[in-house]
């Protein structure tokens, strides 16, 4: 991709990603409903996210919370590979078609417990978590690679901390706290409750 993130992200149609009443709302910078209880994210704050991920052409990235595939695109189009896991069926396979459609074929979709990352591919040179984890799930740590970068929420429903958590060439993981996010819930393992 020769343009910047931002160059992409202002020319990618949010409203491709919306198949409910919402689409006419899709050029508000507001997170909208997808069904299912689940949202599209606010588009700058999934600009800020993809810029802070900072996604390179040799990089292989997990995301965790497929949802429509907006943010899968913005990934998609920077990374080499992107691995993205969705615990509801529906969402994936429609996030799938969507991205199928709009030509990319560098993602490999997951339906699954995204907390638990998707152990079959790591290590991971950047991890993205688009819903609102309870802690850092070890898994994710334990999948980033030396050198990586992962960002995720983390707190409790209604207003959280997105960090930026960085892995050193030596193994060390540090994090430090980029703004004040309110997310969904993450599910599973490492969420709030199983969902079910
Ligand atoms: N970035 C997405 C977009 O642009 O449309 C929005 C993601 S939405 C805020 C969060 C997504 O995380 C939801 O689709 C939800 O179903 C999913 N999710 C929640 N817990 C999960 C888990 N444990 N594993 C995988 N996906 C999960």
């Amino acid at each position: 991709m020769r343009c910047s993130i931002e160059e992409y992200y202002r020319k990618l149609d949010r409203s491709l990603f919306i198949d409910n009443v919402n689409k006419n709302w899709a050029d508000l910078d507001r997170p909208l409903p997808i069904g299912f209880g689940q949202t599209i994210s606010q588009p700058s704050l999934v600009l800020a996210m993809t810029q802070q991920l900072n996604p390179q052409s040799h990089d292989r990235v997990l995301e965790i919370g497929t949802g429509s595939g907006y943010q899968t695109a913005l990934l998609a189009a920077f990374a080499q590979e992107v691995f993205t896991v969705e615990r509801i069926a529906e969402l994936s396979s429609k996030a799938r078609q969507r991205l199928d459609r709009m030509g990319f074929v560098n993602i490999q979709y997951k339906i699954g417990d995204g907390s638990l990352g998707w152990p079959e591919f790591e290590p991971y040179d950047k991890i993205m978590v688009t819903a609102a984890a309870a802690a850092i799930p070890d898994e994710l740590i334990q999948q980033l690679g030396l050198g990586g970068r992962m960002i995720i929420p983390v707190g409790p429903p209604g207003m959280q901390e997105l960090l930026l958590v960085k892995k050193s060439r030596q193994g060390q993981v540090t994090s430090r706290i980029l703004e004040q996010v309110v997310f969904v819930e993450l599910k599973g393992r490492y969420g709030w409750g199983t969902g079910d």
